[in-house]
């Protein structure tokens, strides 16, 4: 990842290459072509070598792979501490990791072991004359490619739908739903008619596409005004998300801690009814989510009260800073480990949607709490996470210009991409 996220630079994308989409066309049919899936893959010959796939599958171990493959105890030991010492792996991932086993002839010992956490790593290991394993861990060139995608809201539509139908793949349009949604309110911001676009990333190897990289850019023309948000890569080093002027789009409170979820209930402050002359107040937001839907934290924070009252039912709160508190009512139960005092990161699941104390039906009862005083969620001015300092500031507009005229391009010519 770490490639792809260098290759985003003002001076690789000034010097943009846009190649055709009937070679992208190609190369998709040749992947499906050629993508065989199976937990072993098999014993072809490459050349005089002999060469056999194995996916790791759930219960495989190292050590049972190693030793189905005629390894000995001693090898099997000394292969496992040079993969933990000289590349980081101490376990394998069913599903994830595959393992190839490279022999000179079908019957001689292994002589090659090639791991493969990644499509963008392998580790090699090689048996030496005199008999120790030696690991080398390459990593695999990628070429990634900004793709643009643009839709429109339809009549009755989500911005889900909308997005599937724009072509945006399901993993990108999540990512898309989770930085828009510190700016929207997905509930009450989506109309029939609003347009959107994203410019995200996908790599490639060899000409064959491997999978998505990062959402480089967003645009969505909403009720409040136009939303952009641009991924930039400050000079520490650290990437994030600004909108147009450099403002840090990611705030330090989610406004909607569960995606896609439908609001059933709206804040309303604690003013007193002109006519029945109570005083009526919701002091959160209402979110429906089916029993046992996981809740995250909408920052990062420190769990102050994991309770249960006649009203909220199972609740937590978290402190956030000296100034923001957030409170999760009705839960069916917590998650294990959370509890008073423990620090939560933004997303961290702290319990389980249900519908436990004053309420009618499983949802999630969400309160934002600033300066101890009870605000709206939807409307409140949240603080972003990082901001841009003034050097930092005059490259990301210099940036953003130029990925903005790479849009431009992109936009008329939806066939094409830019070769990063
Ligand atoms: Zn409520």
């Amino acid at each position: 990842m770490k490639k792809a996220k260098d290759i985003m630079t003002t001076k690789n994308l000034t010097r943009l290459v846009i190649g055709m989409a009937v070679l992208m066309t190609l190369v998709a049919a040749y992947v499906v072509a050629t993508n065989r899936r199976g937990p072993i893959i098999g014993g072809d010959v490459v050349g005089k070598e002999c060469t056999s796939v194995v996916v790791v599958a759930s219960g495989d171990t190292l050590s049972k792979l190693l030793s189905q493959q005629g390894l000995s105890h001693n090898e099997i030991t000394a292969i496992a501490n040079v993969l933990k010492s000289d590349a980081g792996i101490s376990t394998l991932r069913a599903d994830k990791d595959k393992i190839e086993f490279r022999r000179a002839q079908d019957d001689s010992p292994v002589s090659k072991i090639v791991v493969i956490p990644s499509p963008w790593r392998q580790v090699e290991l090689t048996c030496g004359e005199d008999g120790t394993w030696q690991c080398n861990t390459i990593d695999i060139e990628r070429d990634t490619r900004a793709v643009y995608r643009a839709g429109e809201i339809l009549d009755g539509d989500s911005f889900y739908l909308a997005g599937m139908r724009a072509g945006i793949p399901a993993g990108i349009l999540a990512d898309v739903y989770d930085l828009l949604a510190f700016e929207m309110d997905f509930e009450r911001d989506i109309r029939a008619g609003q347009n959107f676009s994203v410019l995200y990333e996908e790599n490639y190897s060899n000409g064959q596409k491997i999978d998505n990289g990062n959402v480089i850019a967003i645009s969505f023309k909403s009720l409040r005004g136009d939303v952009k948000m641009y991924r930039f890569r400050k000079a520490d080093g650290t990437t994030g998300y600004y909108d147009e002027n450099g403002n840090g789009a990611i705030k330090s409170l989610k406004r909607t801690p569960i995606n896609n979820a439908k609001i059933t209930s709206s804040f309303s402050g604690g003013r007193k009814h002109p006519v029945l002359g109570y005083t009526r107040a919701h002091k959160g937001v209402d979110f429906r989510a089916p029993t046992g839907t996981p809740i995250p934290a909408a920052g990062a924070g420190r769990v102050v009260a994991r309770s249960y009252n006649r009203g909220h039912g199972n609740y937590v709160k978290i402190r956030h800073n000296g100034t923001f508190e957030t409170l999760y009512a009705h839960m069916s139960r917590f998650a294990k480990g959370v509890n008073v005092g423990t620090t939560v990161r933004q997303g961290q699941i702290i319990g389980y949607a249900g519908s436990t104390g004053l309420s009618t039906g499983p949802h999630l009862h969400y309160e934002i709490i600033k300066n101890g005083k009870h605000v709206n969620p939807m409307t409140v001015k949240l603080p972003a996470i990082s901001n841009l300092g003034s050097g930092d500031k005059k490259k990301f507009i210099e940036y953003r210009k130029v990925v903005d005229t790479a849009i431009e391009q992109l936009k008329d010519r939806p066939n094409l991409f830019i070769q990063m």
